[in-house]
């Protein structure tokens, strides 16, 4: 298996250069030359495998061997050693069209976690086994920087500084990120939004000398590893219920923002995993449920809401559905992204909205809407939901009522404990009770550094933290 970029500079990398390389060289997004495909008979065989041993499984498609199978088989053991549930993303039935995947029981109780705990023992891996210096940066909308942190932090050889828009983050996001005690660990409160603070990564990592010179390694979405480790919970919960009901094909609603999660879905319908549609759940940064339904991608004015995980207006893994969707034409792409860049905002023909639609369909849930659906299903199924995965549950609905299909079975992705995000929840007078390693943040000191959205003063920060002995 080998590795090229969308926008087709780069190609021929193996697995752990595609690791550490992140956002490609020529600012293109990493993809496989080649899309593995699983065959029903495969399916059949890896029902019943624990999360595991299905995670193993996928891997090993996409690794070259280039980890030997053991190592990679203790990687993953202690990536969910942590997890707070023997199942990892246990799955529980609603009502018989109904299922929330539970994608929350890592460390800091968001889905990042899953694919984050694997990156950060992966990274660790590599630190030792080729002598590689790990120096990660990232930007976070809150889930994203708590849960690298959470993957890394302590680890030897790796460091990590992490941007987060100052004050637009949930309290327990940015306590999570702020009370960690260790070395090699360093939070930049930017003022500004989410966007800000991903533009200046993008930006960072598009100097290739800067990115070289300081070893920056990526933790975003826009690393394939993270894509990749995120499709295994799409067949483990499509194979539960295959098992349980003989489902054909299943929906699976996904609150997004960056596009990450849904693209893995997507990955996976490729490999082979029948999915009908991938619903793009959205907030009021509705970007993604503008481009399906008209067919121009364009960002407009960004929107702080109760789903702060989802306030993203440009969705960094959309160039790579864009490859695909561009019948893998990197000219194209190029040309597309290009023209995004300068105009802010891209438009695709009829016919190719044609596909999007028969591969999505996408809603932006409004504030209140989120709030309802919260309130509905703690009251009709006494299942209490984060307000993310409220986007989700309301997009779920909204995409049955629209297109009469009521009998498709639908996996709801729960992307967040709604621990997390008791802001939005006791708008609604709910109680609930905090887990004890959220209610024990609030009183630890936090370490964070408040500076403005301009990149002088990060690459200043940068060389000081990097540069230290
Ligand atoms: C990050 C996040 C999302 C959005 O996921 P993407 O991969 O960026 O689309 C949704 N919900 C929660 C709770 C998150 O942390």
């Amino acid at each position: 298996m080998k590795y090229s970029s969308t926008r087709g500079n780069v190609s021929g990398k193996g697995f752990v250069e595609t690791l550490l390389m992140g956002l490609a060289d020529d600012g293109g997004l990493l993809i496989p030359e080649e899309i593995p495909v699983v065959s029903d008979a495969t399916l059949d065989q890896w029902s019943g495998l624990s999360y595991e041993a299905l995670f193993l499984e996928i891997f090993s498609l996409y690794i070259n061997d280039e980890i030997p199978q053991d190592d990679l088989k203790e990687l993953v053991a202690n990536s969910y050693s942590r997890f707070r549930h023997p199942e990892i993303t246990p799955l529980k039935p609603i009502h018989d069209q109904l299922y929330v995947l539970e994608l929350f029981h890592g460390p800091t109780f968001a889905f990042k976690d899953v694919a984050l705990q694997f990156l950060g023992e992966l990274y660790s891996y590599v630190a030792k086994k080729y002598n590689e210096t790990i120096h990660i940066l990232g930007a976070t909308s809150g889930d994203t920087g708590a849960a690298a942190i959470e993957g890394v932090r302590g680890k030897e050889g790796i460091r990590i500084c992490i941007l987060h828009p100052h004050q637009k983050v949930s309290l327990v996001q940015e306590r999570q990120m702020t009370t960690v005690e260790d070395e090699n660990v360093l939070n930049l409160s930017v003022k500004g939004n989410f966007d800000d603070c991903q533009g200046l990564i993008k930006e960072l990592f598009a100097d290739l000398s800067f990115k070289e010179k300081h070893h920056l390694r990526a933790v975003n979405s826009i690393n394939f590893v993270r894509i990749l480790a995120q499709s295994v919970y799409y067949f483990y919960a499509y194979l539960q219920i295959r098992a349980k009901t003989k489902a054909a094909k299943v929906n699976f609603s996904v609150p997004s923002g960056n596009f990450g999660n849904i693209f893995s879905g997507y990955l996976a319908k490729q490999m082979g995993l029948p999915i009908n549609k991938l619903i793009i759940a959205t907030n009021e940064n509705n970007i993604l449920e503008q481009f399906v339904r008209t067919g121009v991608y364009k960002s407009g004015e960004f929107k702080s809401t109760h789903s702060p995980s989802m306030d993203i207006q440009v969705a960094s893994n959309f160039e790579r559905y864009l490859y695909y969707l561009l019948d893998r034409d990197t000219a194209k792409v190029a040309s597309y992204m290009k023209q995004f860049q300068s105009t802010g905002q891209i438009q695709i023909d009829e016919q190719l909205l044609a596909v999007v639609q028969s591969d999505f369909a996408a809603f932006g849930v409004k504030n209140d809407a989120c709030l309802q659906a919260i309130g509905n299903y703690q009251f009709e199924y006494d299942y209490l939901l984060d307000p993310h995965t409220a986007c989700g549950i309301s997009s779920y609905e909204s995409y049955t009522e629209q297109s009469g299909d009521d009998q498709t079975v639908c996996v709801a992705f729960a992307t967040a404990h709604p621990a997390k995000f008791d802001e939005a929840i006791r708008l609604l007078d709910i109680k609930q009770e905090l887990p004890v390693e959220i209610a024990s943040l609030l009183t630890k000191e936090q370490h964070q550094v408040v500076i403005d959205n301009a990149k002088q003063e990060i690459v200043q920060q940068l060389e000081e933290f990097y540069g230290r002995e």
